[in-house]
């Protein structure tokens, strides 16, 4: 067994869950990151192989139990440990006005992004607690203090987050365990590609820094949240926005 820490990572094949696996392995962790096809998660392990990273891909189905628990056995055979620091990045937007909104769009980004959170969270804060040392970190969003029109499916999911971290963090404070978010403002990623031009010009005329973040932005803030530097912190969430929302 490796004396270096453990970190899974939910959907880091790309945008802010490949950057927080990139920015942790180069902190000494062991990395562990999912994505939801065969060629997503190969290509993962490529990235990792290239860039001469400690760490693994595996499959994840976020909505799926059995998925979880193949997972939380497949690191327990491959590396006869569990993790130390559970990132919860995996997440969708399914957007449209709530009028036009259809049981879908609402039920499949609340068992995605929500569901999730309960499914992964009890099996991986499990052995953590045995351990009496853990982090658990979520990746919430601006939205989720500001609310979004078009996104009241994803909104519930990421404030619900919030709520779930604070909780989650007054029941295991006293197991050495922290539960905190990190909440992103506009990225540059997949997801945010998806607006096209004149949305993006709108967005960063109302940061005040004018521009979208980088995913490496987020991953900082994520390193930091797993780092001993942040072991009295908890319940907490850390907005990485460029000015767009001050608490
Ligand atoms: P992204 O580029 O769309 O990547 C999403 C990741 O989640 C991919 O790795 C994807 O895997 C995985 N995924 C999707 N459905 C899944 C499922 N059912 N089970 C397991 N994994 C699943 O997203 P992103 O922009 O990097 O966002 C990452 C997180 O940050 C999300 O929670 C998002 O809500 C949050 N966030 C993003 C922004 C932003 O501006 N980008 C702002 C605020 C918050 P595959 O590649 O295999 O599909």
């Amino acid at each position: 067994m490796s004396d270096k820490k453990i970190a899974l990572i939910t959907g880091a094949t790309r945008g802010i869950g490949l950057a927080i696996a990139k920015e942790l392995a180069s902190n000494n962790f062991i990395v562990i990151g999912t994505g939801t096809s065969d060629s997503s998660t190969n290509s993962l392990a490529k990235e990792f192989e290239q860039n001469n990273i400690d760490g693994k891909a595996y499959i994840l189905d976020i909505k799926s139990q059995d998925s979880v628990n193949q997972l939380f056995d497949k690191i327990k055979e491959d590396y006869s440990d569990t993790p130390d620091v559970l990132v919860n990045n995996a997440g969708i937007t399914n957007d449209n006005l709530l009028i036009r909104m259809d049981d879908s769009q609402w039920f499949d980004t609340i068992e995605t992004n929500i569901n999730s959170l309960y499914r992964i969270s009890k099996v991986f804060l499990k052995p953590m607690i045995k351990k009496r040392n853990g982090r658990i970190i979520c990746i919430s969003s601006v939205v989720a203090s500001t609310g979004n029109a078009g996104q009241s499916n994803y909104v519930t999911t990421k404030s619900g987050m919030i709520g779930f971290c604070k909780s989650l963090a007054k029941e295991v404070a006293t197991r050495g365990i922290t539960v905190n978010c990190v909440s992103p403002g506009f990225i540059e990623t997949d997801m945010t590609n998806k607006l096209n031009d004149t949305q993006k010009d709108q967005i960063s005329k109302n940061i005040p820094m004018s521009k979208m973040g980088n995913p490496i932005d987020i991953a900082y803030a994520v390193a930091f949240l797993a780092s001993e530097k942040a072991s009295y912190i908890t319940g907490e969430t850390i907005n990485v926005n460029g000015g767009l929302f001050m608490q």
